[in-house]
């Protein structure tokens, strides 16, 4: 049995899904304007885990996993506008960028992956509905929707009216009949991309995109919704108001997983701060999408993870001895511990210590009885290896792994970024290589035919 912490219920449930052969997930994706950074990977990696286990739990069922694209959004607007090119040229680069950046982190593709403009019809469908229902009108090219006509609301985040106004950042606008009402259209300029509407010229707001696509292709209750927990007030809490009054009262979701932030030092990860890490970055530098991928999984996903360079040091060295003892195993059968403890609300701390813990004994006691495979190595191991490799880990060969750093290719990369260094002038960086490569045991050797290495 699955057990998972529900954020409206405020503890861990049994997951039940509502139809055993068909479960559904939805996670608000990306907003494709910038580069996403390690605190953006965290929900796309703890999703796509939950997603291998409730396949693992449920192996006849069809697991149908939604994350959405968020192409329209002011701040688009505001990249497209500073660079002078239409907005889908800045959200396709990016999210052709994000898919990547997440590949690289051992991310499957979602099920489905609606796109916010492709979708405008729905959700000018929904506002419809909702203002015919008394839950929303229009003002001034806009559509609110009012806060006060749903007495359930704050049922998700559980603030009191002060915190909401607070935490909504409101804007005070004189067209509001409250100042809780948040937009769900907006008229948009010439000029600005925008899809013509029964209140004019405009487009959606961000809430309603989540709540439409999520009636279109999932339904009207959806069994697991997921996001970051920051994503808890407003988002969902709008998304959940909007649903429920459209849908009579009908659950938007019938459990809600939220992860916890990364921080750097005592701060959250975020763009606003200016103090992010990018995948995209730390590949360049060399990390593996692997050892990113452990380190995001390492801590509990409900608590909060500490972004350092000790965790990927860390991390590092876990998969350098998985990749030594299990690489070229042939992975087959499972460990009960291991998935004990995935279904315990996704405990991944303790699913990776029952790895090393299997492997500590191999080799502490390679011929001794172990009390799940009585002896049998060779069986054990197989089973360790299904493990990492459900995790979504230790998917290269052994020598795949530890190739890479310090080979040929790697060092005529550097040699290369040390020449381009030089013709910039930048002569730091240049000496910067050449003493890094030196520390690795590679001198180089400038000549007029160029650059040549030996290792000493
Ligand atoms: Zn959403």
């Amino acid at each position: 049995m699955i057990r998972l912490h529900d954020t409206m219920a405020r503890k861990k449930r049994a997951f039940e899904p509502a139809d055993p052969k068909r479960i559904t997930i939805y996670v608000c994706g990306p907003t494709v304007y910038g580069r996403a950074h390690i605190g953006n990977a965290r929900p796309a990696v703890i999703f796509d885990l939950l997603r291998r286990v409730l396949e693992h739990r449920y192996p006849d069922s069809e697991v149908i996993y939604a994350r959405n694209v968020t192409d329209v959004d002011d701040k688009i607007i505001a990249s497209a506008e500073a660079e002078g090119v239409a907005t889908s040229v800045i959200t396709d680069r990016y999210e052709g960028h994000y898919l990547a950046d997440m590949g690289a982190l051992g991310v499957a593709p979602p099920t489905l992956a609606p796109h916010a403009t492709r979708e405008i019809g729905p959700m000018v469908a929904m506002i419809e509905e909702l203002i015919a229902k008394g839950n929303a009108y229009e003002a001034e090219g806009h559509v609110l929707f009012h806060v006060p006509s749903d007495p359930q609301y704050g049922e998700l985040s559980r603030r009191d009216r002060d915190a909401m106004l607070a935490g909504a950042r409101v804007e005070v606008a004189p067209y509001k009949r409250d100042p809780a009402d948040f937009v769900m259209w907006k008229p948009s300029a010439d000029g600005v991309v925008g899809w013509d509407s029964p209140w004019g010229r405009g487009r959606p707001g961000w809430h309603i995109e989540c709540s439409a696509m999520i009636r279109s292709h999932l339904g009207e209750t959806i069994d697991i919704h997921g996001g970051g927990l920051d994503l808890i007030f407003p988002h969902h809490e709008n998304e959940l108001a909007q649903s429920r009054c459209a849908h009579g009262g009908a659950a938007l979701a019938r459990y809600w997983v939220h992860n916890g932030f990364v921080d750097m030092g005592a701060e959250k990860m975020s763009k606003s701060l200016g103090n992010i890490v990018t995948p995209a970055e730390l590949l360049s530098q060399g990390h593996k999408g692997e050892t990113l991928r452990l380190a995001l999984l390492s801590a509990h996903y409900r608590q909060p993870l500490a972004w350092t360079d000790d965790l990927l040091d860390q991390s590092k060295a876990i998969l350098d001895r998985w990749y030594r003892q299990l690489g070229d195993v042939e992975p087959f059968g499972e460990i009960a511990p291991f998935w004990e403890a995935l279904y315990d609300d996704l405990n991944t701390p303790k699913a990776i210590a029952v790895i090393n813990e299997f492997l500590r004994s191999s080799e502490q006691q390679p011929n001794d009885d172990h009390e799940f495979f009585q002896g049998n190595r060779e069986q054990m191991q197989q089973a360790v290896a299904a493990s990492a490799k459900a995790l979504g880990l230790l998917t290269m060969s052994t020598d795949e792994w530890f190739r890479g750093k310090g080979d040929a290719v790697d060092i005529e990369a550097r040699i290369a970024a040390r020449v381009e260094a030089k013709t910039r002038r930048d002569f730091v960086e240049a000496d910067r290589i050449r003493d890094e490569l030196k520390a690795e045991g590679i001198l180089l050797e400038d000549g007029a035919a160029g650059t040549t290495w030996r290792k000493v």
